[in-house]
């Protein structure tokens, strides 16, 4: 097998790009990738998800950068599929096409009051702090004293940090300066992590938990029978490991002081109900037991003890979900693109990785395995069938819908100006959350030929 062939991959983030860095490491099929991304800027959820505060993660982003420096790689950011483009134009001028959008929608908690202002998802919340274009003005009152998180996962954990963590340590990170801004007003006091399941369902990470009140300075109250759960030794090791954590939190005979800032782990309770008037002002908890079904699965059951407490922010941190994509077949159950190991299921030469073929889980490295394993379905189906590919996709059909589209080059502009920025103030980067001045930032000068 030789040739040339052409691949596009819709979506610069993770999976993406481990996508194209196996596409361009093909030792005989000479692949051209062009990636796109509704965005000006690139990497997806390492930009605009990772927490401010978890530097290292970030580092992955430095092999991304490997992987766009190859001859054959091309981004063509603020280009968005189903707006300056759609899936028939890229099927019939690629080789191959694959989807790497991530969840960009949440689940919803379907209970009374979820509109009210002051309510908030993950999504919104996590985009708002890290300086994403579409969430940088959500107007989140911070000049409450007690928060509530829904979830147990480590979107919850990261959302409660962020809220927790003295502001003078978020400064170096490169946190948006709208969030430094408003989060330096904070009046926060106690933020709750609202579990439906027990401690040990919980679905976030040992690092994560152990990190919490280091990171934070804050107390973490969990009530040492929430961790009486009989024998451990049968549960899974990293399950055991953050319990052991929770045990080191639980273990403190003191209560803490009413001034003191304090994350609070609440578990088997969920949300029946907000209320306020204008905005939130009040929960309504239903207390569940936790019982397994036919299948052996642990569920929250209500048992119909109830309790309301104050709240002045609400942040709904359970889970992510895909969202269709126009022609696409997709399965409401797991909210991903419907496929069969990564091949799009009736599709023209369509893939899918990441969380758009196996929904919201994993870390940033579990998306490697998953776009390898798609792209060895890619080079199967590219081997089979002859090209007429002499090089890389003409782009002069896209000019004409979006001139304003931006290169790689144009990045590393946008890229430039916010780590000069950064090294100004002391700051990690200062990140530019407005889309019109990013694609100024990224169009106003060619790439060097
Ligand atoms: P997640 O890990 O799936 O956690 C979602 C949480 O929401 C679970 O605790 C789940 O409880 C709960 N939940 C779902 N529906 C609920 C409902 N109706 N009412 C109450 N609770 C509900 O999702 P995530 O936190 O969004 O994270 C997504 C992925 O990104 C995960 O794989 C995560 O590890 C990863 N991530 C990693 C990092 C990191 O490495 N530092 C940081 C952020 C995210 P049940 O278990 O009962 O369903």
């Amino acid at each position: 097998m030789s040739g040339q062939r052409t691949v596009a991959v819709v979506g610069a983030g993770p999976a993406g790009f481990f996508a194209a860095q196996a596409l361009l490491a093909h030792p005989d099929l000479e692949i051209h990738v062009d990636m796109y991304d509704r965005l000006p800027t690139p990497t997806g959820l390492v930009r605009a998800g990772v927490a401010p505060d978890h530097p290292k993660i970030k580092l992955v982003s430095a092999k991304f950068e490997k992987t766009a420096a190859h001859p054959r790689f091309r981004f063509i950011g603020n280009a968005e599929l189903g707006a300056h483009y759609t899936r028939e134009d890229l099927v019939s001028r690629y080789d191959a096409v694959l989807y790497s959008v991530g969840a960009q929608g949440d689940r919803r908690l379907g209970v009374i009051g979820e509109a009210l202002h002051g309510v908030v998802s993950a999504r919104d919340f996590v985009g708002w702090y890290n300086g994403h274009p579409d969430h940088a003005q959500l107007e989140a009152d911070l000049d409450v004293e007690r928060a509530v998180v829904i979830g147990n996962g480590n979107v919850a954990l990261d959302v409660a940090r962020i809220l927790m963590t003295p502001v003078e340590r978020l400064r170096a990170t490169d946190i948006a300066p709208h969030a430094l801004d408003r989060l330096s007003e904070k009046s926060i006091r106690e933020v709750v992590i609202l579990g439906r399941r027990g401690a040990a369902d919980a679905a976030f990470t040992p690092p994560e938990i152990e990190e919490l009140a280091e990171m934070t300075g804050a107390r973490v109250v969990i009530d040492p029978a929430d961790l009486d759960i009989g024998d451990r030794e049968t549960l899974p090791v990293l399950t055991q490991r953050a319990l052991a954590a929770m045990d080191k939190y639980a273990e403190s005979d003191t209560q803490p002081g009413p001034e003191e800032r304090r994350i609070t782990f609440q578990f088997r309770s969920s949300p029946v109900a907000f209320s306020g008037h204008g905005r939130v002002e009040s929960m309504m908890l239903g207390r569940n037991v936790v019982e397994a079904d036919e299948g052996g699965r642990r569920r929250a059951v209500d048992s119909g003890e109830r309790e309301i407490s104050e709240v002045g922010l609400v942040v709904r941190a359970v889970g992510y979900r895909g969202v269709p994509v126009a022609g696409l077949p997709f399965d409401e159950e797991t909210g991903t693109i419907a496929n069969d190991d990564g091949r799009v299921r009736g599709g023209l030469h369509e893939y899918v990785a990441g969380w758009i073929k196996r929904g919201p889980s994993g870390i940033i490295g579990t998306n490697k395995k998953c776009a390898v394993d798609t792209v060895r379905l890619v080079l199967e189906d590219l081997a089979a069938e002859d090209s007429v590919s002499e090089g890389p996709v003409d782009l002069g059909w896209l000019e004409a819908r979006q001139p304003a589209a931006v290169s790689w080059h144009g990045w590393q502009m946008i890229d430039e100006h916010e780590r000069a920025e950064g090294a100004a103030s002391g700051r990690a980067r200062v990140k530019v959350c407005d889309r019109q001045e990013l694609v100024a930032l990224g169009t106003s000068m060619p790439a060097p030929v």
